[in-house]
């Protein structure tokens, strides 16, 4: 039997995140994940020395560097992503399009593209100085149990662990919140995400492109090399069914055709996952010594690309409201404080869902008037620089109600 402070299942980017916090805080922690240890694909710091396979990507916004940077994994994490300085949204057959440009924000970047197992490779690198988390890896959960003073794991190598506070940071199927019974609201976007590695003729130049089609939006996310891109294709979920059936030269040309040629033509140069794209949203994040965080509370469209960034601040938040308990030697998974951190990133969360929605239902009705209104407003914006400003403000994390960790001015550093 092992006695700790805080158990976290999952060990995705808010799992690892969330264990790195709190163990700087001193706290003892166990994380426990059912998958491998990730890969180590930290360029220059791997045996092997290999690059990113950029198999799948985040865009990170300010606040979660800002957050990486005083985890001291920014910089490795910067040595293998792509800031983009520049960013263009239009929609196909229509006049309608809006670019933003970092110069015009007064910052160095609109975001980072970086690689999902990278992040987790170099927070678990993180990890392994301090002595204080214990990581299990590859390991199933046979009990979950809470009584009035402590949780109690059973992992299915018989390991049992008492904690004073669970996490669920097991993602979007999460079983925490199942076995806990939080009730889920959810539904079902209707499209499907394909993400791939492309390489395109034309340099990107630092640019992220989003192209709105009749069946859903197209990203082109710029990576280092500069003719390489990672797609996010959502679309029906029929449509979506035909593009991932079709061969690699068909799908080329599929893509190369959405994209409107913007890049020339495109090669694929890795396989093509798909993802059914749900929102969810728990409308309840904790119940007694038990609260869940990122994915397992919420997950929303990839079309702008905010997932991670915001599942990165739930857990900066916890690791804050439970420092505060800790400085007051007070229990670490008081319900005030559960329900005081529920109540802040439940207001982040819903006003992200609707935002999502919005663009969602504005961008995918057909009818000939929503075409033109959609088209002269996003023109007008276009043309307001300060209500620019202020949209994208929001999409880079300097606006809002975000941790102290997160706030951390970024003047300075290196892009
Ligand atoms: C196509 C697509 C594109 C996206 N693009 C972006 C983007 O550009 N920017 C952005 O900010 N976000 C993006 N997102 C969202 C982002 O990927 C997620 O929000 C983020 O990865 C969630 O992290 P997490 O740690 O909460 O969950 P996960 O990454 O899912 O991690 C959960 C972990 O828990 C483990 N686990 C599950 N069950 C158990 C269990 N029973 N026991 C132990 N461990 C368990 C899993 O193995 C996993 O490692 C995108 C999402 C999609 C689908």
């Amino acid at each position: 039997m092992q006695n700790t402070d805080i158990t976290i299942v999952g060990g995705g980017s808010a799992g690892l995140t969330l264990a790195l916090l709190l163990a700087r805080q001193q706290l003892r922690v166990v994380l426990v994940e059912k998958g491998p240890v990730p890969a180590d694909a930290a360029p220059g710091t791997s045996a092997t020395g290999a690059q990113p396979e950029y198999q799948r990507v985040s865009a990170l916004n300010m606040a979660s560097r800002a957050l990486f940077t005083e985890l001291g994994v920014w910089p490795g994490l910067l040595s293998g992503a792509a800031a983009y300085t520049d960013m263009q949204v239009w929609e196909a057959d229509s006049f309608a399009k809006i670019s933003f440009a970092a110069a015009q924000q007064q910052v160095e970047a609109l975001g980072y593209i970086c690689d999902n197992e990278q992040i987790r490779s170099l927070l678990y690198q993180q990890l392994q100085q301090h002595s204080n988390v214990q990581c299990y890896f590859e390991v199933g959960i046979s009990q979950l149990k809470q009584g009035e003073r402590d949780v109690m794991l059973q992992l299915d190598n018989n390991e049992l662990i008492l904690s004073q506070l669970l996490v669920g940071a097991d993602g979007v199927n999460s079983f925490v919140r199942q076995h806990m019974q939080l009730p889920l609201t959810h539904w079902d976007y209707q499209h499907t995400a394909i993400v791939a590695k492309i390489r395109c003729a034309e340099a990107h130049q630092l640019t992220a492109r989003q192209v709105f089609l009749a069946t859903g939006p197209l990203a082109l996310l710029p990576l280092p090399e500069p003719d390489m891109c990672s797609i996010v294709w959502s679309a029906e979920t029929d449509e979506a069914r035909r593009l991932m059936a079709l061969d690699n030269t068909a799908f080329n040309q599929a893509l190369c055709a959405a994209s409107h040629s913007v890049l020339g033509p495109l090669t694929l140069q890795s396989e093509r996952q798909a993802f059914g794209l749900t929102m969810r949203y728990a409308s309840s994040w904790q119940r007694g010594r038990v609260v869940l965080v990122a994915d397992a509370a919420h997950s929303i469209h990839p079309l702008a690309g905010q997932g991670m960034n915001l599942g990165l601040m739930d857990v900066a938040a916890l690791a804050q409201l439970i420092g505060e308990q800790q400085a007051a030697g007070e229990d670490l998974a008081a319900t005030t404080m559960l329900r005081r951190f529920e109540r802040w990133r439940k207001a982040e969360a819903q006003s992200m869902i609707i935002t999502m929605e919005a663009f969602k239902r504005g961008f995918t009705a057909k009818a000939p008037l929503a075409k033109l209104i959609r088209g002269l407003g996003l023109v007008a914006v276009d043309r307001l620089p300060l209500l620019k400003q202020q949209l994208m403000a929001h999409a880079l994390g300097l606006k809002g109600d975000l941790p102290q960790l997160a706030q951390q001015p970024v003047a300075g550093a290196d892009v």
